[in-house]
């Protein structure tokens, strides 16, 4: 069984458990305190069941849960000097999250209860990135694989993190799908309560349109392989735990030839806003390019086919 968080030694072996454990216990007592206000918002929250919506999220989708690596509230921090981003980050070198509760208030204009149902949001989030797929190199080394995330060297010797903004948008979805859960379990915000943050996001979260782009993605793999968008979001959902390349050429290929040129590596190019439109304008271009309405079209049904294949090497259940 391997573990949802792996490291390795720079050798390549896999490092030792006990100098993992070790190396984790030390980065959350360098952490030290949190303030008032955040140790104030974790007492509110039940992470055994949240902890229980992700092991049920991560089964649902044929991922072992046990694999999972959940963070709880001990391994929760406020401010932490290399964690940069603005409301919340995980880091998987430590694995430890950051929740900046007076970023998110600033960035919201919200308190009290408000602020708090940010927060859970915020949390939500983070805990996909600490649950999905996380390989660091070296302990310690910023993670080279998160989720569908790949950090590599380019050819000019930069940094350069691939799928990137791919797997914000899935993040924050999966994100949202638990938060709602949390809720609707916990009467954690009232109905009006979870109207207003919904309308927040709408307007000013930072990641809003990239959750667009996956419902547009899942609404064409869906159209093109008459596969339900429930079950594409599962695979999706799995790609995420399993930590899927796109590395395959073939599959490359499909995805140009079914979506539009080039998909795999302007996805992994973080060109998100460009492929929007490729995608809704090709859908437009040929309204009737299910397979099964073009059975003139072999070639379409072989691709069809191939990422029906694709599906079900992440699905659960065969097609
Ligand atoms: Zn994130």
């Amino acid at each position: 069984m391997k573990e949802g968080r792996e490291i390795f030694k720079v050798t390549g072996e896999p490092e030792d458990t006990s100098k993992i454990k070790e190396h984790d216990a030390w980065a959350r007592f360098r952490e030290g305190k949190k303030d008032s206000r955040l140790r104030e918002f974790l007492d509110t929250i039940d992470f055994e069941l949240l902890r229980s919506l992700f092991l049920e999220a991560a089964r649902k989708s044929g991922v072992n849960p046990e694999t999972l690596n959940f963070v709880s509230a001990d391994g929760i921090f406020g401010k932490s000097g290399s964690l940069l981003e603005p409301l919340g980050a995980y880091s998987g070198s430590r694995n430890i999250v950051a929740l900046s509760m007076r970023k998110m208030e600033d960035r919201f204009g919200v308190e009290g209860k408000d602020l708090d149902t940010v927060a859970l949001s915020t949390l939500c989030h983070e805990e996909v990135h600490a649950t999905a797929k996380t390989i660091c190199i070296g302990l310690g080394s910023e993670a080279e694989q998160a989720g569908y995330q790949r950090t590599m060297e380019s050819a000019t010797g930069r940094l350069e993190k691939r799928f990137l903004l791919f797997n914000e948008g899935v993040t924050e979805k999966l994100c949202r799908q638990i938060l709602e859960e949390y809720v609707e379990r916990t009467h954690f915000a009232d109905s009006q309560g979870m109207n207003r943050l919904r309308d927040l996001f709408r307007e000013k979260h930072p990641y809003e349109s990239l959750v667009e782009f996956v419902d547009l993605f899942i609404d064409r793999v869906s159209a093109e392989t008459e596969v339900s968008r429930d079950l594409v979001w599962q695979a999706i959902i799995r790609g995420a735990y399993e930590g899927e390349r796109f590395d395959d050429p073939e599959l490359q290929q499909l995805f140009s030839e079914l979506l539009t040129p080039d998909f795999i590596e302007l996805l992994s190019q973080n060109k998100i806003s460009d492929l929007r439109g490729k995608l809704t304008k090709s859908r437009e271009k040929t309204p009737t390019n299910s397979f099964k309405t073009n059975g003139m079209n072999a070639p379409r049904r072989e691709n069809e086919g191939r990422l029906r294949k694709w599906l079900k090497t992440l699905l659960p259940t065969s097609l």
